[in-house]
């Protein structure tokens, strides 16, 4: 195969790129440093909402929950994505404020949210801290097995003919007549007149070796699991305010999240034992039946996360055929499956039906 495109990275995003622009008849090569689907994409929480993003992301979330509601068709199998609802918690009166003014702005959207006061959770949800003051309730969100989705779209990818090869790290994108040089660490070198640069907390230095610049850094959201325990939840849910965030897998177990870990090595980031015991503080708060859960274990990734907390999806303002979708910023698993396809009508078409106003890395340039 003579690639016509080149996407670095192998996460959800670059394996979605892929699967979409085989589809649409291209011949994408992907290129991974590691593993597919290992960096952030298969070690994340593992959440799937809408409710709680930015107005202006909305279409593309919802363009991208369509796509995890059709999982099986897409991809040939479900990720063990489950529509099981999202709830956003408020645990002041303040809080529910803030959820239910938030509930109001997104319905002319199309995010339909139940705002929900605290008898009606203590109802709901007896398990629950009883004095929580609320929730929004989001019937439409969901939560999948971050470890099966990357994989699952690279195999649908490679199966419509797309190449996938993973062991291979781009060292260089060269601008040249025909497009542009990409050369990995292991000396090959190949020419295609477009590239994707999908490589998530290292794409903004690639972007920068090509007059790119995106000001951000890497987080480490930090991540617990506890033992199998009986069936306490069956939605995920988030507290407003940057609070814990959990769900519990079939299986039993309760994955939950807060705070961040620490970088210990380039490229090596480990959870933090004192952030692990503040989440764990919070989450038998929140659900005092975990208070003597044992946890079986504590992890973290590397994402990027730009200055202000949003993506930069579309083309590079300096080089045409050239493509950024990074800086996803701890939120970027929802939104993946339709980033590949926005990226692909980008590639193919030269514009998407999906609004990007928002997403151009020209905000950090202009003014
Ligand atoms: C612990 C944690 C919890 C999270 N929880 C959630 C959540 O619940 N919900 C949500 O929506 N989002 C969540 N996120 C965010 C989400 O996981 C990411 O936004 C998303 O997976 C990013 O996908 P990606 O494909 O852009 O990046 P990645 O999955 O990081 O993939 C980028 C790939 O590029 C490769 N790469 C880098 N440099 C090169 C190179 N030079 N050559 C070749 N390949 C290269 C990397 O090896 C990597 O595999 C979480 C993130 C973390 C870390």
């Amino acid at each position: 195969m003579t690639p016509d495109i080149v996407i670095v990275g192998g996460g959800l995003v670059g394996c979605s790129a892929a699967l979409h622009l085989a589809r649409a008849g291209r011949r994408p090569l992907l290129l991974e440093v590691g593993r597919i689907g290992a960096a952030a994409s298969g070690v994340n929480f593992g959440g799937v909402r809408v409710q709680g993003r930015a107005l202006f992301e909305l279409p593309l979330a919802l363009r991208s929950r369509a796509i995890w509601d059709n999982l099986v068709d897409i991809v040939g199998t479900d990720c063990e994505y489950r529509r099981s609802g999202h709830l956003r918690l408020a645990k002041t009166p303040a809080d529910l404020d803030a959820v239910a003014a938030y509930a109001e702005k997104v319905r002319p959207a199309g995010l339909d949210l139940e705002v929900i006061d605290g008898a009606e959770i203590r109802r709901r949800h007896p398990a629950f801290n009883a004095t929580l003051a609320g929730a929004t309730w989001s019937a439409g969100d969901g939560q999948a097995n971050p470890r099966l989705a990357g994989p699952a779209f690279a195999r649908a990818a490679r199966a419509a003919g797309a190449e996938i090869r993973d062991n291979a790290k781009v060292v260089a994108i060269e601008p040249v007549a025909a497009g542009f040089a990409v050369a990995t660490a292991d000396g090959q070198r190949v020419t295609v007149p477009q590239v994707i640069n999908s490589a998530g907390a290292w794409a903004p230095d690639l972007a920068a070796s090509l007059g790119d610049a995106a000001p951000g850094r890497a987080i480490y959201p930090n991540m617990v699991v506890t033992e199998p325990l009986p069936p306490l939840i069956s939605c995920s849910l988030g507290t407003y305010g940057n609070g814990v965030y959990l769900r519990q897998v079939e299986r039993g177990n309760v994955v939950f999240g807060m705070g961040r870990g620490r970088l210990a090595a380039p490229d090596r980031a480990v959870p933090s034992a004192e952030t692990s015991l503040a989440a764990m503080a919070e989450a038998a708060w929140l659900l005092p039946r975990l208070a003597h859960a044992h946890v079986i274990r504590t992890w973290t990734g590397i994402e990027g996360e730009l200055a202000d907390g949003q993506p930069v999806i579309g083309p590079s303002p300096r080089h045409q055929g050239l493509f950024h979708a990074f800086g996803l910023s701890g939120h970027g698993f929802q939104l993946a499956p339709a980033i590949g396809a926005v990226l692909a009508e980008l590639a193919t078409a030269g514009s998407s039906p999906t609004p990007l106003d928002g997403f151009s890395i020209t905000r950090f340039t202009a003014g």
